[in-house]
């Protein structure tokens, strides 16, 4: 049982590095931002490198369907095919 509660704290102080922690930076109106961030980062909000880094245009798929023909299904993923046309695991 003590092994367990040393394993617990020692998680915790690792994870304790990554905890979320609020924004430093302010709102136009100049009060502290309120989202949650990683230690030391800022929010989606006030890091221009945010979406940049974690969301990916929603492009047209640009395989074909079976019959020839251009597949006109909208997709986000990084592959640039929609589901229908990307390998199954
Ligand atoms: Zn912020
Ligand atoms: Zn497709």
């Amino acid at each position: 049982m003590k092994k367990v509660i040393i394993m617990a704290a020692m998680f915790a102080s690792i994870s304790g590095l990554a905890q979320n922690t609020q924004c430093v930076s302010t709102t136009k109106k100049g009060d502290r931002c309120l989202l949650t961030v990683n230690a030391n980062e800022l929010c989606w909000r006030h890091n221009p490198e945010y979406t940049k880094k974690t969301k990916n245009p929603t492009v047209i798929c640009s395989a074909t369907t079976k019959v020839n023909t251009d597949c006109k299904q909208k997709t986000s993923h990084p592959s640039g095919v929609c589901y229908h046309h990307r390998p199954k695991n």
